[in-house]
């Protein structure tokens, strides 16, 4: 993740945002940056509709900012073309300037002007443009009143907690109406409480102005949380663009999967394939994985990778070894509120996250029921 150095007057809410516009259909085709030696991003396409809320996922230094950033305008692509509707905003010979793309950056670092209090700063960017002043008022107590702010309008920020510090900044956004707004990682300096509320307000107040939105997270949770659509970067590529359920349920590539969350991984050998689904020989296991690789033969080396969700433990521990269950010991168990989650020992591995409302012991005998639905099969390569 990179903290940004990009102030507000280089792009906050700009006077060319239309009232009651709707948002920027996005397209983005090709988009590559290379810096020095780190190819940053490379042939990167995306599509948001008007009023979609993306977000873009992935480990830190996989390309997240660069692309915000070349959507905000405020760093060039080498190569690739981005549309905000049939208008060409950029390519090899057009660079429309921030100021001018009608869109509204939140950072992480709130970015607000020191020296002025909350009021000033929402009402900055309406102020350069050509509404009056009582427009430029009334807009700026609205924008402040929807982040729950009415009644602080006079505060400098040093006078705010980080949370409300960061309501001003999504008010100032608001405030100009733009038709896309940018999120770069706008909770991750929140405690875990106020990450949960604002993220709730950033969704509900985004989506209530038909603005279209581009959020960049490293976290998985946020982002399936926020998100119409996630688009998973890794190394500078677009490893899948699906809606939160698609990617967790059809995850395209191991990086995928992992990425969004499993609580195992074993390796086998296909067996079969059956009714779509992935037959695994796994120390001597049946695993059956429903999606992952399409293509996988007989006899290919895999991983079959295990969400949290497909694990649930059988009362009958010396159940039959019927492809659906594993012999388990307890190594690990923890609270967390509204039950226990256990990590077992099975003879394909160690998984996590096997969840019941009532605590098993460590080193308890157990058996778990594995749910072939939730386990994704991948070809494993070897590399000479
Ligand atoms: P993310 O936002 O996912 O953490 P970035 O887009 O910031 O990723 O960075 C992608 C890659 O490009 C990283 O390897 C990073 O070190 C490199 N990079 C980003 N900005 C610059 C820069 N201004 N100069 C040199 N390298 C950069």
């Amino acid at each position: 993740m990179t903290t940004t150095q990009i102030r507000p007057s280089a792009a906050t809410s700009t006077a060319a945002a239309q009232p009651d516009a709707h948002g920027h259909a996005v397209t983005v085709r090709g988009a590559a940056r290379r810096y020095g030696s780190v190819q940053a991003l490379q042939g990167v396409d995306l599509d948001i509709e008007p009023g979609g809320f993306l977000v873009l996922l992935g480990p830190s230094g996989s390309g997240k900012s660069t692309l915000l950033r070349g959507l905000a305008g405020v760093e060039r692509f080498d190569a690739g073309t981005v549309q905000f509707g049939p208008r060409v905003i950029a390519d090899s010979r057009h660079h429309l300037p921030p100021e001018k793309r009608g869109l509204a950056m939140v950072f992480q670092d709130y970015a607000l002007w020191p020296h002025m209090t909350v009021r000033q700063n929402v009402s900055y960017a309406l102020r350069r443009g050509s509404h009056q002043a009582a427009e430029v008022r009334r807009r700026a107590l609205e924008a402040i009143e929807s982040v729950g702010l009415d009644g602080k309008e006079d505060r400098y920020p040093h006078e705010l907690s980080g949370g409300q510090q960061q309501r001003v900044a999504l008010a100032r956004a608001l405030a100009g109406r733009p038709r896309l707004i940018l999120f770069d990682e706008p909770l991750s300096n929140l405690d875990a409480d106020l990450r949960e509320r604002l993220r709730v307000e950033i969704a509900t107040l985004t989506r209530s102005t038909g603005a279209t939105a581009v959020y960049i997270t490293h976290d998985q949770s946020e982002a399936m949380a926020l998100a119409d659509r996630i688009g998973l970067l890794n190394a500078g590529r677009l490893e899948q663009l699906a809606t939160p359920e698609e990617l967790y349920r059809h995850p395209a590539t191991s990086f995928a999967a992992r990425f969004t969350g499993v609580a195992g991984s074993a390796r086998g050998i296909v067996r079969e394939r059956r009714d779509g689904a992935t037959v695994v020989l796994a120390a001597d296991h049946i695993l059956v994985a429903a999606s992952g690789e399409t293509g996988l033969q007989p006899g290919d080396d895999v991983e079959v990778l295990i969400r949290p969700t497909a694990t649930t433990f059988v009362n009958d521990v010396s159940g039959p070894a019927d492809g659906r269950t594993l012999p388990a010991v307890v190594v690990d168990v923890a609270y967390r509120g509204r039950g226990y989650e256990h990590v077992v020992e099975t003879p394909v591995g160690r998984i996590t996250g096997v969840f019941t409302a009532a605590a098993r012991q460590r080193g308890a005998q157990a058996r778990v029921a594995i749910d072939p639905a939730e386990c994704h099969a991948f070809a494993i390569r070897h590399t000479a």
